[in-house]
């Protein structure tokens, strides 16, 4: 194993150790990992949770897996089908990719989807490049600026990409018995996706909460289900641990995982006070972000998390 006095360094994450062992690898915004992974030594075995957006951010981590254990990755587990999770799957090709049979069939779907899109539309990244020129206010600037810095990064190696889906499925959880430690897959349900799983090791007290958790960031809504989080939140709350890694943003805590709730509550209470006071989603003014909420991460989130509901609410989706 390499020693603490020799850092490693990326342009694409920040390095965390969480525990013995045991490591976070924090997107930097706007250069192309867009999403949160773990590096798990289970003694015999490296286990990557995650590959991250692009292919030039999971290289990174690949290379920052080998160099940390001295060993290739031969696990790798996939916490729901977002590509900023998976995408770059292919890079790891010796190892055992595990999901949920759900995240599979999804991961499937959707990556050729989005490459159709991302390949059919070369001019994407140059509008949002025009919306930046355009925007004034500071705090919209730096996450069209990140937003872009992501697809220019994305765009890159795009015509590299293929969609590499796990080849071991579980359904519940799944269990890897390390000399080192435990690792658990355990999937929670349909909150920010149809499918989340968390990776949880129980020796540590350490939970890799991927996108079931966002800190100090506006969570992501669009293929979630509000009422669903609110309840896998607390689960998840009732577990024993010290440190959650988040699917965005820093290592957290367990106020984290109640704040996130906390947010989704009050924003399902408001989708329901707007919606009874005017039926009509055209003439309804989305209010700005409450104050605790102000200094979070990507603000935009917030406006289309409440149209997502009130969507949701006059479609009967959600009651
Ligand atoms: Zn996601």
């Amino acid at each position: 194993m390499m020693s603490p006095a020799t850092p490693i360094q990326s342009p694409y994450f920040t390095l965390e150790q969480v525990a013995d062992g045991v490591y976070a690898a924090i997107a930097k915004n706007g250069a192309g990992a867009m999403s949160n992974a773990g590096i798990i030594d289970l003694g015999e075995q490296t286990l990557v949770f995650d590959t991250m957006y692009t292919l030039q951010a999971g290289q990174a981590l690949l290379d920052a897996a080998q160099q940390l254990f001295d060993r290739p990755v031969s696990l790798v587990g996939n916490s729901h089908f977002h590509m900023d999770h998976v995408g770059a799957n292919q890079l790891f090709k010796d190892a055992a990719i595990l999901s949920t049979k759900t995240t599979r069939t999804l991961m499937i779907e959707r990556s050729k989807q989005f490459l159709e899109f991302a390949r059919s539309n070369p001019g994407y990244p140059e509008t949002v490049k025009q919306r930046l020129q355009q925007e004034t206010d500071k705090q919209k600037r730096q996450e069209l600026s990140d937003h872009l810095g992501d697809l220019l990064a994305m765009d890159a190696s795009l015509s590299s990409v293929v969609p590499t889906p796990p080849t071991i499925t579980f359904d519940g959880s799944l269990t890897l018995h390390g000399s080192k430690r435990t690792a658990v897959l355990i999937a929670m349900g349909n909150g920010h996706s149809d499918c989340d799983s968390v990776l949880y090791l129980p020796d540590d007290k350490v939970m890799f909460a991927a996108d079931l958790l966002f800190v100090k960031s506006h969570p992501s809504l669009q293929t979630g289900n509000a009422r669903e989080w609110i309840k896998i939140l607390g689960q998840m709350n009732d577990q024993s641990f010290h440190k959650v890694v988040p699917g965005h943003g820093p290592v957290g805590e367990k106020k984290d995982v109640l704040a996130l709730r906390q947010y989704l509550l009050e924003l399902v209470e408001k989708a329901q006070a707007l919606h009874v006071l005017t039926r009509s989603l055209e003439q309804i003014a989305i209010p700005s972000v409450p104050e605790p909420y102000a200094e979070w991460n990507v603000s935009s989130l917030y406006r289309q998390n409440l149209q997502h509901l009130l969507h949701q609410l006059s479609t009967k989706i959600m009651t």
